[in-house]
């Protein structure tokens, strides 16, 4: 049996609205398409304002345009994330504070951010690891106090709440992904939130290459002008046509997920009480959205073991980040704070396939595939989990 890590579902529509969009004669961006995507995460999530985007990245880099960042100001984030995250705001001149992960689990450790804020912080970037919200309410408390911005980065999360609240809602700003290897995809594609009002006006305005050409198409203004910075941020009614089909879906695609993870988890249980791995833990405030099914090994070791063993199997598992403050680029411009946790995920975390279209099945043979694994390790490792 082979099972690759991930395989795009296509829920049908796709293609037809598509098709749609296409001879609508209004292919560019903000048609039809995007008007009803914007409209259905206003209303479900009811986020203040939204904006498609053509990627996370793109969404990100709009949120650090807006802060108004001059050189050498401070931004908080882990460094156990995608590296789109930093760059955002390594483009804008910032500098980049790394905290560490939470023992729990890959999100920032909420308790160490007071220690990290100087007179420069302007921004704390919460990182919804595998769709689990971060520990929002002391971030806050943390950011309010000394008048810093939040900006959620929520490429994972989508359809994922903290104490009943949807992330994405509760930074200033926040940022999806619908990249291909995201619960909802467009191939590429990506959302800026905008829960702060005092961004909406500019934010429009930057993603239209530094035109008020939004407010023209309104009629609010009589000509459009140039009359900030900015860039190209919007996809093409395209992408938005492929992403409507998506969300129309959504409830059945997260519900599929979802019991795939819980095979997974009851599945891998009784091997986590015997102390091979780590199972992932969700904090009482958060709920899994099922973007991703994670173990956590005891070592690099037994992690390049593991997952040699599966690829055997027919069985692609994959590790995830490289921490960022020890990468090529940023490890001579870090404090050279050691960030523990962050360096454990980096080397003992493995991801499994999880994707719609995986079968029982083949749920089934993967765990049977651990179970023979566990067998040919020969100390029974009873590390407290
Ligand atoms: C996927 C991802 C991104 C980047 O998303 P794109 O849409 O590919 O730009 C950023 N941050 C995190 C945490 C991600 O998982």
């Amino acid at each position: 049996m082979q099972i690759g890590f991930n395989k795009p579902y296509l829920c049908g529509s796709e293609t037809e609205y598509i098709r749609q969009a296409v001879y609508s004669q209004k292919i560019s961006g903000d048609g039809e398409f995007t008007h009803r995507c914007h409209q259905f995460f206003e209303k479900r999530y009811r986020f203040r304002k939204v904006l498609l985007t053509t990627s996370c990245t793109d969404a990100l880099e709009m949120a650090a345009i807006l802060l108004n960042l001059q050189a050498g100001d401070e931004v908080i984030m882990p460094s156990y994330t995608f590296v789109s995250t930093a760059n955002a705001f390594v483009l804008r001149g910032a500098t980049i504070v790394f905290a560490d992960s939470s023992a729990d689990n890959p999100n920032i450790d909420a308790d160490s951010l007071e220690a990290l804020i100087t007179p420069r912080t302007k921004a704390i970037v919460p990182v919804h690891y595998a769709g689990v919200a971060c520990d929002m309410e002391k971030i806050r408390q943390v950011a309010d106090k000394h008048g810093i911005f939040v900006i959620e980065d929520a490429a994972q999360a989508i359809d994922s709440f903290h104490n009943g609240k949807p992330l994405g809602s509760l930074g200033h700003m926040a940022t999806f992904s619908f990249h291909e290897t995201k619960n909802i995809m467009a191939g590429e594609g990506g959302m800026l939130v905008i829960n702060d009002p005092q961004f909406i006006s500019r934010a429009e305005i930057i993603r239209e290459k530094g035109t008020n050409r939004s407010a023209f198409f309104r009629g609010e203004v009589d000509k459009y002008s140039w009359v900030d910075m900015g860039s190209s941020f919007l996809p093409s009614d395209i992408v938005a046509a492929f992403l409507f089909a998506q969300l129309e879906n959504i409830d059945d695609i997260q519900s599929r997920r979802k019991a795939i993870w819980q095979q997974y988890y009851e599945g891998l249980k009784p091997l986590a009480e015997k102390g091979y791995f780590q199972l992932p833990r969700i904090p009482a405030y958060a709920t899994n959205n099922a973007h991703m099914f994670y173990l956590v090994c005891h070592s690099l070791e037994e992690r390049t073991q593991l997952i040699g063993f599966l690829k055997k199997q027919g069985i692609q598992a994959i590790f995830h980040y490289l921490s960022l403050h020890n990468s090529p680029f940023y490890e001579n411009k870090h404090d050279g704070r050691k960030l523990h946790w962050t360096d454990h995920y980096t080397d003992c975390l493995v991801r499994l396939p999880l994707f719609y279209e995986l079968a029982d099945t083949q749920i089934a043979y993967i765990i049977e595939q651990f179970q023979a694994y566990c067998a040919t390790v020969d100390r029974a490792v009873a590390v407290a989990n």
